[in-house]
């Protein structure tokens, strides 16, 4: 099944409630219980751009880790083509994320001791891959972002823009249908950031991507922007 021919949405997040303990961490203090989401509901397609926004604290990333498998929500459900997350054993959750989400962080999180081809190969020694079809396919995305010429440099003589491109290749490598990107233009330039939306946009096409952002600009290159304020959903 490709991503475009799913009539289901790809990612379908019921009345989400996820409520921080007072014992659970270190960010909670005197006893009080945070609740960072509170019954969010959600779906989005697979062709779609979704934004999310809303202040600092207002459940931004807690929306994206429950969506990409990272977390369990205290009440509500959350699908992922079809599958429950929330209810798979944290192991098999795990694998299920390779397999399904790809994400994009604001600080592009790549291997410095890797290669920009190594980087975007990883997901697919994870996922089993032989190392020719990983080769081809990591250059192979790496073209599609506009770094064919850059495959052997380290991340350290990358630039931001380019970072992040390299990182978008990573997220797409193992093929997911969905793709998270938390803050993905937060360390760029108006422009590298506009040329890192069109690498992402281009490549994940038949894709649900949810995007999170302080960024106007970020924000209007979506389908369509839900906003959060204090763990509700005000759009
Ligand atoms: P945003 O991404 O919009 O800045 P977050 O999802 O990080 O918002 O945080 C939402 C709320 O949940 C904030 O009040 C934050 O302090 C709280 N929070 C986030 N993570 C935790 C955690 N692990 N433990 C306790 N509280 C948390």
């Amino acid at each position: 099944m490709t991503a475009a021919s799913s009539s289901q949405p790809l990612v379908a997040c019921t009345e989400v409630t996820r409520r921080y303990d007072s014992d659970s961490s270190a960010f909670s203090s005197g006893g009080r219980s945070v609740t960072a989401l509170e019954s969010v509901s959600l779906s989005v397609a697979g062709g779609e751009v979704v934004g999310v926004a809303g202040p600092s604290g207002s459940g931004k990333s807690t929306l994206l880790h429950l969506l990409a498998g990272l977390d369990s929500p205290t009440a509500g459900a959350i699908e992922v083509c079809g599958t429950t997350v929330g209810s798979l054993p944290s192991r098999r959750r795990t694998a299920f994320r390779r397999e399904n989400v790809g994400m994009v962080f604001q600080r592009f999180h790549l291997l410095p001791a890797l290669t920009a081809r190594e980087n975007v190969a990883l997901p697919l020694i994870q996922a089993g891959a032989a190392r020719s079809e990983r080769q081809s396919r990591a250059s192979e995305l790496l073209d599609a972002v506009g770094l064919a010429d850059r495959e052997s440099h380290y991340p350290n003589g990358l630039s931001g823009g380019e970072q992040q491109r390299v990182a978008i290749a990573r997220a797409l490598a193992a093929d997911p249908a969905v793709v998270i990107a938390d803050e993905p233009t937060g360390e760029l330039d108006r422009e590298t950031g506009e040329q890192v939306l069109d690498s992402l946009t281009d490549i994940a096409t038949d894709r649900a991507i949810v995007i999170a952002s302080h960024d106007e600009y970020t924000l209007s290159r979506t389908d369509r922007v839900i906003k959060l304020r204090d763990g509700r959903r005000e759009t």
